[in-house]
């Protein structure tokens, strides 16, 4: 494991850009390109050894009493408040979201350190009716073990956050492997977990090569479960990993976010919450709208609304405080969203916003199309960028329809004024999550997490916990 000291602010940055020697992998600004450090390359009898330590812990852990395990939680929380401005810095130079927006994530980060905190003292059993007199029959609830985590770039710290917050509440220990491109947010949140009072080996970052460390998780029996947020495709693939030894799972894995605004819609709200869920972190997440369904008698108003809001949008370095957008992750992410943009308007798509065509920089301006149509890339798969599409439909069912031709399901929203619309439609859509007039959804009271191929598992509200634990069921014969 890495000793990772919190020395005065400032410092901290210092330190954990240095963690490892000159062998380790390169991590760098996606702003500026620039090398920010290296990580280490941990070798797999490195991470099989993390898998026994955090075996080892797990057995103390798992029996410190659960007041205690939320209060340290509720310390970290309080840590990630303190350093927020240093952390938000760092999220920044290694994720390039805007500062503002980092702020934001680590605020939710510890919203569900805070939440979590509190579960962990409610974690209650049943007593059962027995059938007949001479037995008693009890359920309690018991942390699964040890678990894998496998996170993604586009939220470093929120999406390590909300798992292990969820994890080490119910008493179990984590290994956590970070995205490749930001490791160091990781890292942070291990260093103040030690601050907080939470022993060695209970929460522990491992890096490395991606396959290698996800096959050393995957096939351990120590090892009883995998949270794993990320792309549909690798989530596909551990999946067919976890039958080698029956692991428990939490898949996050890709939406493809419909967003549907009947005509009966109050159309600020609707071009707000349109701007927001398709903008923030330049269109990097997995609840970011990937197709917009807009009933026919609004569209033109909506889209000229939407392209006002769209376009007094700023796109720089994430560390402007000005920045509204700021870079994408990477050079690959930058060619689909290219490719996708070329694909639709080679297919028809009208385009209302943004450059004509793109250069190859990884700050993208936002770019709205319409006319999207079944054969679009864009209507198949998520962007994850800066492009609002836009197709109509006539009738409320065409609406639903369009909006459940994906295999994903992971959230859709509704904006509507109709009463009747509110629950007719929203009980239609196939989606784990529905944000009706409304599309900040995410937030740690709520399950949040998919259906169809978006994935199984809940993350958040007072579910969330019950990823992490299993039944035990006791009968007691008299
Ligand atoms: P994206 O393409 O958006 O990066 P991925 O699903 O590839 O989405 O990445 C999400 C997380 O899964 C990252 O931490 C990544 O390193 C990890 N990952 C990718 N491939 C594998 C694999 N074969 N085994 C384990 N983890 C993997």
């Amino acid at each position: 494991m890495l000793e990772v000291e919190f020395k005065q602010p400032g410092h901290f940055i210092q330190y954990l850009t240095s963690i490892s020697g000159s062998q380790g992998s390169v991590i760098s600004n996606p702003s500026t390109l620039q090398e920010l450090g290296r990580i280490p390359r941990m070798s797999r009898k490195e991470v099989e050894d993390e898998i026994l330590r955090s075996e080892r812990a797990f057995q103390i852990w798992r029996k410190t009493p659960a007041k205690d395990r939320g209060l340290r939680l509720h310390r970290l929380a309080g840590l990630v408040r303190e350093r927020r401005e240093e952390l938000a810095y760092l999220l920044t130079l290694e994720q390039g979201k805007s500062i503002r927006e980092a702020r934001g994530e680590l605020d939710y980060g510890a919203s569900y350190l805070d939440w979590f905190a509190g579960e962990a003292t409610r974690v209650y059993g049943d007593i059962i009716p027995a059938p007949s007199d001479n037995k008693r029959i009890f359920v309690k609830k018991e942390p699964v073990g040890v678990v894998g985590m496998i996170t993604p770039w586009n939220f470093p710290h929120a999406m390590i956050a909300r798992k292990m917050a969820a994890a080490l509440a119910a008493g179990c220990t984590a290994l956590c492997k970070p995205a490749p491109e930001t490791p160091y947010s990781a890292f942070a949140l291990q260093a103040l977990c030690r601050e907080a009072g939470i022993p060695e080996g209970v929460f522990t970052v491992v890096t490395g090569e991606a396959s290698e460390i996800g096959d050393a998780l995957m096939s351990s029996p120590t090892v009883k479960k995998l949270s794993f947020t990320g792309s549909t495709a690798t989530g596909k693939l551990l999946i067919q990993q976890s039958a080698a030894t029956v692991k428990k799972l939490t898949l996050e894995l890709g939406g493809n976010a419909p967003f549907l605004a009947l005509e009966d819609a109050d159309l600020n709200a609707a071009v707000e919450g349109a701007l927001f869920a398709k903008f923030r972190n330049s269109g990097q997440t997995c609840v970011s709208v990937n197709r917009f369904l807009v009933q026919e008698s609004i569209a033109e108003e909506f889209i000229r609304r939407f392209c006002e809001g769209a376009g007094e949008l700023k796109v720089g370095d994430g560390l402007d405080e000005t920045t509204d957008i700021g870079p994408l992750i990477s050079e690959r992410a930058m060619r689909k969203v290219k490719e996708f943009v070329e694909d639709a308007i080679n297919q028809g798509a009208r385009l209302h916003l943004g450059p004509t065509s793109l250069s190859d920089s990884r700050f993208i301006p936002p770019i709205v199309l319409s006319g999207l149509t079944d054969s679009m890339k864009i209507w198949n798969e998520e962007v994850f960028g800066p492009v609002a599409a836009f197709r109509t439909f006539s009738t409320v069912d065409d609406g639903i329809a369009l909006a459940n031709q994906t295999e994903a399901g992971l959230v859709s929203y509704l904006y509507t004024s109709s009463s009747v619309d509110i629950f007719r439609v929203s009980e239609a859509l196939e989606s784990g999550m529905v944000g009706v007039n409304d599309t900040r959804i995410s937030i740690a009271e709520v399950p949040f997490g998919g259906v169809k191929q978006s994935g199984f598992g809940r993350e958040g509200g007072r579910y969330g916990i019950d990823e992490y634990l299993n039944l035990k069921y006791l009968s007691v014969g008299l």
